[in-house]
């Protein structure tokens, strides 16, 4: 069975991380889709952000990456994903995540979200946090693959410990 898991990515987190190497282990291939939709003002274009990812799972044999900036059930309908993938971590997740969840089932009624309770570690870490960290000098190795760390240091112009 394939399952997509969509979101913003920008950048990959150890939280986002957590949840791909979990759900591949699920499902027979996770396809990773990175939305083109410009809705918010990214730090990372999304070509810098498959590549975050691409080198954060290359191990990984059954995840893919791609991007797509129209509905998410049409994504999957063409890539024949059965699963929408999510994560949840606090509370106010929960409620965005159920409209959206809700939505998407009157979009596709054959298409199943699927949510993964997030690793206790991760769950008060989102990439907003990260970005907000580093905006400020601080250290964000223990929540980011290592080169995303080096490329959020680049555009903010700090070195971090
Ligand atoms: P979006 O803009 O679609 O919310 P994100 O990149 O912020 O995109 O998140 C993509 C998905 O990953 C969402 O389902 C989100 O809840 C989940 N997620 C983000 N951070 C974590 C984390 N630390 N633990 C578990 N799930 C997470």
């Amino acid at each position: 069975m394939i399952a997509i898991y969509p979101g913003s990515f920008d950048p990959i987190t150890l939280g986002h991380f957590d949840i791909i190497t979990r759900g591949s282990k699920l499902y027979d291939r996770v396809i990773v889709v990175v939305s083109r939709n410009p809705t918010k003002n990214p730090l990372f274009t999304v070509e810098q952000r498959i590549a975050q990812i691409k080198k954060t799972t290359h191990h990984l044999t059954n995840v893919e990456i791609d991007s797509f900036d129209g509905l998410t059930v049409t994504y999957a309908e063409a890539r024949q994903a059965k699963v929408l993938l999510r994560g949840l971590r606090v509370l106010s997740d929960f409620e965005k995540e159920l409209q959206m969840a809700h939505t998407n089932k009157t979009l596709s009624d054959e298409i199943e979200t699927v949510f993964l309770a997030t690793s206790t570690e991760y769950g008060f870490l989102s990439s907003s946090l990260v970005k907000e960290i580093a905006k400020f000098g601080g250290p964000i190795n223990h929540l980011v693959p290592q080169h995303v760390a080096l490329d959020i240091e680049k555009c903010y112009g700090k070195s971090h410990s």
